[in-house]
């Protein structure tokens, strides 16, 4: 597993403009996407995350001249569903757990039917802790579970009691993910930095990644080691892998559709 480890100094803040001036040409570079905070803004109800104004477009202008990957924590059904984009376009979902070409059939990378029982009896001892609690909101997946607590008041009343739970089923397989108010039971082995390195494999063009999150520093730490670049969203300056920051997802999409124009 890579080491997911910010070990760096702050990313300057950068225009769109000033990162499309660091970007190696197209023909040389895959890049690597996170969805949620990065192409989608965070929003409360995350079945309602949908890409920011452009970002389909742009895809498909550099999904048409190089190859572009989704690397998300979201099932790969739900990234096809929000970038429809048939060719050019690889999805890894679960961190890495799932991945699938294009349209083609998900191919599953843990013993699903192992993770699933896992995730179940997660799930029926979430429902039973937090069924009655106002805000939390229990998202299963293919390969886990995410439980969101943006929407919560004061989730320092339950936070532990959920901590607990999700920590009662894990073990050689599942380990639990903390990430921005979101605590998932996934698969253990894999992270985006293992999917980023599986699906590129063989492939010597330099990786740009882009994301918001520190479940994304294991996957800018592959890009920078294979030579390319990553760069983080956020509003504010933090420790990270990434060489450059950009403020928002409508930065993001003015870097992709400045770089799919550029010659
Ligand atoms: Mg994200």
């Amino acid at each position: 597993m890579a080491d997911d480890t910010p070990a760096g100094p702050p990313a300057t803040l950068s225009s769109p403009a000033e990162v499309v001036d660091l970007l190696p040409p197209l023909a040389d570079a895959v890049l690597l996407l996170d969805f949620d905070g990065c192409l989608s803004g965070l929003v409360d109800d995350p079945e309602a995350a949908v890409p920011a104004d452009g970002a389909v477009n742009a895809l498909v202008a550099l999904a048409a001249r190089t190859r572009v990957v989704l690397v998300s924590g979201r099932p790969v059904a739900f990234l096809r569903r929000q970038v429809p984009i048939e060719v050019g376009v690889s999805y890894a979902g679960g961190h890495g757990a799932e991945y699938a070409e294009g349209a083609d059939e998900v191919q599953p990378l843990v013993d699903v039917e192992v993770v699933q029982r896992r995730r179940d009896a997660a799930i029926r001892d979430l429902d039973d802790l937090l069924g009655d609690q106002p805000g939390w909101y229990v998202e299963p997946k293919p390969t886990g579970v995410a439980v969101h607590s943006r929407r919560v008041a004061d989730p320092t009343a339950y936070l532990d009691r959920v901590r607990e739970v999700l920590a009662s089923h894990t073990g050689d397989d599942m380990v639990v993910l903390p990430s921005h108010e979101v605590l998932e039971l996934r698969p253990a082995g894999v992270d985006k930095g293992t999917a980023a390195e599986h699906l590129l494999g063989d492939d010597s063009r330099l990786p740009v990644s882009f994301g918001d999150d520190v479940t994304d520093e294991a996957m800018f730490a592959v890009a920078v080691d294979r030579g390319g670049m990553a760069v983080v969203v956020s509003t504010e300056p933090r420790h990270t892998h990434a060489v450059a920051r950009v403020r928002d997802p409508d930065d993001v999409v003015a870097v992709l559709a400045a770089w799919a124009e550029r010659a």
